[in-house]
């Protein structure tokens, strides 16, 4: 051998601290979950108090560190005032997000403005209040926004949608140019269908089903299990080089 053996570098966040939003169910839940796992504290953001502050205790009860924050993120007011007022978030994982289907010609200005003031507005907003805090601190960090596939093709009855995920795309790689020279790196993750209470509704009109799971190379619905792993790489020192990047867990929708 003529180099020294290389070692991975690190997927643990001992001594780092996370924010999660939209942390009471779903692929928010999962994030939470999986970053206290690999050693976070992780403050989790919903409107829901009892939904989060059950899971930060069912964290605490299996070893981690987790507190619950009640918030509605399209405070932008009450988001910079709690930011500001914390220790600065080394991780983001900027999930809080919705989606009402429909067809083009049905959408109204009040959908479209509902999913535009959380997906992309609030969105905006909770990493610019992160962002300046780690910045004033000199300290790195990392930023997760939770995109979709749909920022990177289209879906029927997803015009609202897809724009403002492909808006998240365009935000995360001017976000990484921006922020790269203060060690802050932004990187979107990307899934397919996840089995949650978002998507839960929309999945029980079985022609729907079925025309999602005929996109699906690996022939099922993801599960918010399928992220974690993701979320962590995304987090830590594993992926120190990415930023800029969409990670997309699709199960290979878009591979065709
Ligand atoms: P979900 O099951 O509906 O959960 C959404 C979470 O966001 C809840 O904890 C909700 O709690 C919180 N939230 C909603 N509005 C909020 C607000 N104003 N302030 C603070 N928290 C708020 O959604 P999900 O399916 O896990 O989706 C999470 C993210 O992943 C979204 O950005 C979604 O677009 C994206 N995504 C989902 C899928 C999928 O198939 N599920 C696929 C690709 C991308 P409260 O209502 O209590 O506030």
């Amino acid at each position: 051998m003529t180099e020294p053996l290389p070692v991975t570098p690190s997927f643990r966040l001992d001594g780092k601290r996370a924010l999660v939003t939209g942390a009471g169910r779903g692929i928010g839940l999962a994030a939470a979950a999986a970053l206290a796992e690999a050693g976070a504290h992780v403050t989790l953001v919903a409107r829901s108090k009892d939904e989060i502050a059950a899971a930060a205790s069912e964290i605490g009860k299996r070893g981690g560190k987790a507190n619950a924050a009640p918030l509605d993120v399209t405070d932008i007011e009450a988001v910079r005032t709690f930011v500001a007022k914390a220790e600065p978030f080394d991780i983001l994982v900027n999930n809080a997000g919705s989606n009402r289907p429909a067809f083009m010609v049905d959408v109204t200005v009040e959908d479209f403005d509902a999913i535009f003031k959380l997906n992309v507005r609030s969105a905006y907003f909770v990493a610019q209040a992160v962002v300046k805090r780690l910045v004033e601190a000199k300290k790195p960090g990392s930023i997760i926004h939770i995109s979709s596939q749909m920022g990177h093709v289209g879906g029927p009855r997803r015009t609202v949608y897809c724009a403002s995920k492909a808006a998240i795309e365009g935000l995360t790689k001017a976000m990484a140019v921006e922020l790269g020279p203060h060690g802050i790196r932004v990187n979107a993750l990307a899934p397919t269908f996840i089995e949650t209470p978002m998507t839960r509704p929309f999945l029980q009109d079985e022609n729907f089903k079925r025309s999602v799971l005929d996109k699906i190379k690996l022939g099922r619905l993801g599960q918010v299990e399928d992220l974690m792993g993701a979320i962590v790489f995304l987090a830590s020192d594993a992926s120190a080089l990415m930023t800029g990047a969409s990670l997309l867990v699709d199960g290979g929708w878009t591979a065709e």
